[in-house]
């Protein structure tokens, strides 16, 4: 018997990663990474379920919500292994945390179970391998935030690689993925930006200091909304490095991550950056600051959400829009029907609102491989029959697919969710 993949989430879609991975062996289950997603109305949407009690080990990629955010579920009736990097531990932690008091209502665990997890969780390092029974683990670098890793899991005589999400840049947080010299029979790759290249990061970076140093320049004030997780602490890296006598201030998460990336030197590139952000730029500690920062010309502001749906972003940017003066910069990836979607497209922050007077910018600052990168990490990867593509839209899986299949003669499937693949 040959190794069983059930994709159970991300299966033509963003979000909610989780495939559960059945050994040769008949009796060991490995589900990878279980996430959530949110809905138009911003409430959370699980993988499919499966029984807790036949699962052996949970793997987790790395702490963003649409990767670890329902691993808590799997702990309702049972207590399965985890294993992940000790950085997405406590990020993960502070994460899950935060969902449990927004969105704790529609969530079917709790708090309890959040701790179980942490109690059965082994921590893991890059380079490291284990046994899970007789199925063998490798733990490689996935370059996408700090603290992320993607599996090479091998049963009897059949290897699969499971990317999570993955960069194939070098960052000032995060080395890239190398998967030079990976043997695997079987990539279960992600594939959000399967259609797109990114501009070069260089480029993309001259432009965001250019735009803000003129900002500043002209008397007005920069709101840089930014993911609390990793993306904020990489746009401040650049801040302190590039305009390092600038005023800069942060609020939010984004403050506790700071610390957290602070507390583990070995998941974080330019470390000696980080600790220039926290002995040069100011934390936001309370309500009184959040008002004096608005009237303080020449500021720059980085705060979740970085799609502006809640965080405290929802304060600044009702003080802020309404004077062409300032600018807001967004830095994050837009969803469909997100407030910052919706101001990108109409310049408005209601339907049927005000023409917003700040101006507007979005830069590309991914943290996920582009097309192109996609493509030449499976060309990396030996002894490659079959890629899974999964953590994309339909589009973006099929023109990639494609492209494998007819440039590289690698053959691919685009499961949906519930799909069962015998391999
Ligand atoms: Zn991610
Ligand atoms: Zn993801």
């Amino acid at each position: 018997m040959g190794i069983e993949l059930t994709v159970l989430g991300a299966g033509r879609e963003v979000g909610r990663a989780a495939v559960l991975l059945s050994g040769a062996d008949g009796r060991t289950n490995i589900m990878l990474d279980y996430g959530v997603s949110f809905d138009e109305d911003d409430k959370p949407l699980l993988p499919l379920t499966v029984p807790p009690s036949k699962i052996t080990a949970i793997l987790i990629t790395h702490a963003h919500l649409d990767h670890i955010g329902a691993a808590p579920f799997l702990y309702t009736s049972a207590r399965p292994m985890a294993a992940m990097s000790r950085l997405t531990l406590e990020i993960g932690r502070l994460m899950i945390e935060d969902m449990l008091r927004l969105s704790g209502y529609y969530l079917p665990f709790e708090y309890p179970e959040l701790i179980t997890m942490l109690e059965n969780t082994k921590t893991v390092g890059l380079g490291e391998s284990f046994w899970i029974n007789n199925i063998y683990v490798d733990v490689l670098n996935s370059g996408h935030i700090p603290g992320a890793f993607m599996y090479r899991l091998v049963s009897g005589e059949r290897s699969v690689a499971y990317t999570g999400d993955v960069n194939t840049i070098d960052t000032r947080l995060s080395r890239r993925l190398s998967t030079d010299g990976v043997e695997a029979n079987i990539l279960i790759m992600e594939s959000t930006y399967g259609m797109y290249d990114h501009p070069s990061r260089q480029r993309v970076e001259d432009l965001f200091i250019e735009t803000v140093r003129s900002v500043v320049e002209d008397g007005g004030i920069a709101l840089v909304p930014a993911f609390s997780l990793a993306r904020s602490q990489e746009i401040l890296a650049l801040l302190v490095e590039r305009l390092p006598h600038s005023n800069v201030y942060y609020d939010g998460m984004a403050k506790e991550i700071l610390d957290l990336f602070l507390k583990h030197r070995e998941f974080i590139s330019r470390y000696d950056l980080l600790e220039k952000v926290k002995n040069t730029f100011t934390p936001v500690r309370s309500s009184e600051m959040r008002k004096r920062i608005c009237r303080e010309p020449g500021s720059i502001v980085v705060t979740p959400a970085g799609m502006l749906k809640g965080g405290p972003v929802q304060y600044y940017i009702k003080r802020l829009w309404n004077d062409e003066k300032n600018t807001i910069i967004l830095v994050s990836y837009q969803a469909p029907t997100t407030p910052g979607r919706r101001l990108l497209m109409l310049g408005s922050l209601e339907d049927g609102g005000p023409r917003v007077r700040a101006k507007i910018y979005w830069f590309d600052f991914s943290s996920h491989a582009g097309a192109t990168d996609l493509f030449n990490l499976v060309k990396s990867v030996k002894n490659l029959e079959k890629v899974v593509l999964v953590h994309g839209g339909e589009d973006s899986i099929y023109t990639l697919g494609y492209r494998i299949r007819e440039e590289l003669g690698v053959d691919f499937i685009a499961p949906k969710n519930g799909e069962k693949l015998s391999l």
